[in-house]
């Protein structure tokens, strides 16, 4: 056997193993065969959260975090490595945005909040990527992904009171391509607005390195 057939024995492993221990059916109305289905992706409740944060232009969250699909949602993506289910939050998602925004209103980069890579082997895939590239998609905005990066190892942020979030998130990201993003209006991407501590620092080092305004989108307030 060789390496790609390996990879691809081991997915599909993966999803048999997955489908037993979470069998596929909507969080909504336990329809089978789907995460979501569409009958309720359309009968989400939207909770809009606006703001204004300090290196952050404009926060924008479409929904709250106690929407029982959302949190549902959330968590089987990001803790049970379910990857199927990124692209109906995705679709949730721009549903939302879509009423709040219009497609050619402005032009912006596409960047998701990076994870460490670290992390991203033990997870397998990025869920704040999954969501930046079904919004990049519905605006027309390219998304980058190379552009920032996680150079240091945190401990998770969930459970961490607000200012040790601050301190266990300082330094954590650099931008490794300035000219990408120089003057540029960047919307970052992750999946739960919490305390921004996270995504604060993002802006931060992305405004340190000469980047426009910058906007961060996320499915849900926490
Ligand atoms: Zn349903």
């Amino acid at each position: 056997m060789n390496f790609s057939e390996a990879v691809r024995y081991l997915s599909i492993l993966k999803k048999f193993i997955l489908d037993i221990l979470f069998p596929v059916e909507c969080l909504g109305c336990g329809k089978e065969k789907e995460w979501i289905c569409s009958s309720c992706q359309d009968k989400m409740k939207m909770d809009i959260f606006v703001a204004r944060g300090v290196f952050l232009d404009k926060i924008i969250a479409p929904y709250s975090y106690d929407e029982k699909i959302i949190k549902q949602g959330i968590h089987l993506f990001k803790y049970k490595f379910v990857e199927d289910i990124g692209r109906d939050l995705g679709k949730i998602f721009v549903n939302g945005l879509e009423k709040l925004i219009k497609k050619n209103d402005f032009e912006a980069i596409v960047i998701p909040v990076p994870l460490h890579k670290k992390r991203l082997l033990e997870r397998g895939f990025n869920q704040a990527e999954i969501l930046a590239s079904c919004v990049g998609n519905f605006f027309s905005w390219g998304v980058e992904t190379n552009v920032l990066s996680r150079s240091r190892f945190t401990v998770p942020q969930v459970g961490l009171p607000k200012e040790e979030r601050m301190n266990n998130i300082k330094e954590a990201f650099e931008v490794l391509d300035k000219n990408k993003i120089f003057n540029k209006k960047i919307v970052l991407i992750d999946d739960v607005f919490t305390t921004g501590a996270t995504m604060e620092e993002c802006a931060k080092v992305l405004k340190e390195a000469g980047a426009g305004e910058i906007w961060g989108f996320t499915l849900a307030k926490g």
